[in-house]
């Protein structure tokens, strides 16, 4: 079980983001289930969600708990059958109130099978980072990453308010700590600091 995936279904209602192509839109949606490292949620037909994602079906959610740890996922979704739809009321029997008996067909269910996400704690300081992939999706490399141009000469690690740039003969970057702000590539005058894009990758 992915357990970042099932910190989502323990949050459940959560910010789902789509674009219709000319505008960015977000709405809190409930994480159905979780089963086999895929995530589960329901649409109604006549929701412009549900219009969205048939445009466009790549999806990023997030939500935070009560401690201020929060998980957020990007990935593409699709259809799947009605036998879903069932499971999805077993597990949520609340919806037998929201979308009783047969009202329950207006409702389609969408399944993310993969994707990039991020587990950011900031319960502690200075905050944790984590990555982590499901399905078949792969990430390369994320956060910022020093490059061979880097001369060792320490004014990012002076910049970075987190104290995460480690010296050395070329300095490195604890990419857990990072709070990816960016500053240390401002104060670097040697094009030595890279920022990759996972989350903004679109396939
Ligand atoms: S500022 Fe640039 S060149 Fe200097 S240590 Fe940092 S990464 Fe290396
Ligand atoms: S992005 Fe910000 S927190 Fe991360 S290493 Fe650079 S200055 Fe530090």
């Amino acid at each position: 079980m992915n357990k970042y995936l099932e910190f989502l279904r323990n949050i459940k209602s959560v910010a789902f983001a789509t674009t219709d192509g000319k505008n960015p839109h977000v709405r809190i949606a409930d994480v159905m289930l979780v089963e086999d490292d895929k995530l589960y949620f329901l649409v109604p037909r006549g929701k412009p969600f549900y219009k969205q994602l048939k445009k466009n079906p790549r999806l990023a959610l997030v939500g935070m708990d009560k401690t201020y740890k929060s998980v957020r996922v990007t990935g593409n979704v699709e259809f799947v059958e009605r036998f879903w739809l069932d499971k999805i009321y077993e597990a949520n029997p609340m919806m037998n109130d929201l979308y009783a008996g047969e009202k329950r067909d207006i409702l389609e269910a969408y399944c993310m099978k993969s994707g990039v996400g991020e587990f950011f704690d900031l319960s502690v300081t200075p905050p944790i980072r984590e990555r982590f992939t499901f399905g078949d999706e792969k990430v390369e490399a994320v956060g910022y990453h020093i490059n061979d141009n880097c001369v060792g000469c320490g004014e990012c690690a002076e910049a970075c308010p987190e104290k995460c740039i480690i010296e050395g003969e070329s300095y490195s970057i604890n990419g857990t700590r990072c709070l990816e702000c960016g500053r240390c590539v401002e104060f670097c005058n040697y094009n030595a600091i890279d920022a990759s894009k996972a989350f903004d990758k679109v396939e």
